[in-house]
């Protein structure tokens, strides 16, 4: 679950994390509410307002600007929200705007001068260990740095036994070039940020920028957080910060109703029960010339109520020119399904793509009698191939 850059923080103050502060507004004047009572709390005269949408790099596309007194918080705060930002991380239709963060500006002039880092703390997956990302080019796409400069990306793996050790913490801050109050700030801002990325089940952190202030405090400029979904029961707390806006809403819909669903971008649906034959199924569409339309397990009990959802889910999505249906009957019996299909058939009225059913396992020929005998426009099969054989010919 990914989350919006405000709850992000919210998530790191909880933790000890020291963040840029901010208030998220829903409308101008909440904006202009949110940056009165900042000035009051922080002492703040600027504030930024910063377009809060699931996507990065919200500076290039517009979504991140500076105001310097209330008229331009709410001028700024009145053409961000409601505006469709486009970032490079977006589609070119780009995302619809429905709340900002106004936010301390954190880049005042002092003694010395703000310097941006990146830090993001994920999973190595080819040792299985935590580790921490971090570099000096803060502020700029990770991956242009990693393409130009990967000198100047740094690694500190933590071993899962003892955890981020305060050293590995230092050799970071060392590392970012860093002395004096800063060295000892940012080693406090590593070692509890960690923390917050193991205590809140995260799967990614990443903060870009981490800022030294002009006065060497070091804080989270920015924050994408994503939790691991596996580990939401753990916190059900956590469940009210998902934004269903942000989520694409075919995948909203499936998972109401119980359906393991993920849009792919191809031309051929597919409902299949069982993930690994999900998966078989995928490649099988692929191999007979098409490109899945999506992943959907419809899992064990395949009646056809749960037939007709699938169906309904499917064909949601316009680029569907063929459905597949590959299920193996093993306690569901395949006549069940068959009967299951054909009833979801009926109910639906006028489908107009070709369906190709293939139904194995148990009491798969009396399946394929009840397809075939049904009258319907629906191909059936029985083995892997003659299935992408028929889903070739109905592309054709
Ligand atoms: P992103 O573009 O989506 O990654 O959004 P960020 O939160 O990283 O902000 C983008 C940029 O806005 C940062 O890299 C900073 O340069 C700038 N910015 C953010 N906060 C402040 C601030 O408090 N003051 C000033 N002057 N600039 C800021
Ligand atoms: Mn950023």
């Amino acid at each position: 679950m990914n989350l919006h850059e405000y709850q992000g923080k919210d998530i790191l103050a909880g933790f000890g994390v020291r963040v840029q502060r901010g208030i998220v507004a829903q409308n101008v004047d909440e904006a202009v509410e949110a940056a009165k009572k900042l000035t009051e709390e922080t002492g703040t005269g600027w504030h930024v307002i910063k377009a809060q949408v699931h996507a990065g790099g919200r500076g290039k596309g517009g979504g991140v600007k500076l105001a310097k007194n209330l008229d331009e918080v709410k001028t700024i705060a009145g053409q961000i929200i409601g505006m469709d930002l486009v970032t490079p991380q977006t589609s070119a239709e780009g995302k619809r705007v429905h709340q900002v963060l106004v936010a301390e500006d954190v880049y005042y002039p002092g003694d010395s001068e703000p310097d941006e880092f990146y830090m993001s703390v994920l999973l190595n997956r080819g040792t299985g260990r935590n580790m921490i990302m971090y570099s000096t080019e803060g502020g700029m796409d990770i991956e242009t740095v990693a393409e130009e400069t990967p000198h100047l990306i740094f690694t500190e793996e933590v071993d899962p036994a003892v955890g981020l050790l305060p050293f590995q913490a230092r050799r970071v801050a060392f590392n970012l070039g860093l002395s004096g109050l800063a060295f000892k700030e940012m080693t406090k801002f590593v070692m509890s940020l960690y923390t917050a990325y193991v205590k809140s089940d995260s799967s990614l952190f990443e903060i870009n920028p981490v800022l030294k202030t002009s006065d060497d405090k070091i804080l989270a400029v920015d924050a994408k957080v994503t939790i691991d979904d596996n580990a939401l029961y753990r916190h059900k707390d956590y469940e009210a910060l998902r934004d269903l806006r942000e989520e694409n809403p075919i995948e909203v819909e499936a998972k109401e109703v119980g359906l393991n669903y993920v849009d792919l971008d191809g031309n051929v649906g597919c409902m299949v029960n069982g993930a690994g034959l999900a998966m078989g199924t995928m490649d099988l569409i692929k191999h007979s010339g098409g490109e899945p339309a999506n992943f959907l397990d419809v899992g064990g009990t395949a009646d056809a109520a749960r037939v007709e959802a699938a169906f309904k889910i499917i064909l949601k999505d316009p680029a569907v020119k063929a459905i597949l249906i590959n299920i193996f009957g093993g306690i569901v019996r395949c006549d069940r399904v068959a009967q299951g299909v054909i009833d979801a058939y009926k109910n639906m009225g006028n489908i107009e793509v070709p369906i190709i059913v293939r139904l194995q396992g148990t009491n798969a020929d009396i399946a394929k009698e009840l397809i075939d005998n049904s009258g319907l426009a629906v191909l059936s099969a029985t083995e892997f191939q003659e299935a992408a054989d028929k889903v070739q010919e109905v592309l054709a």
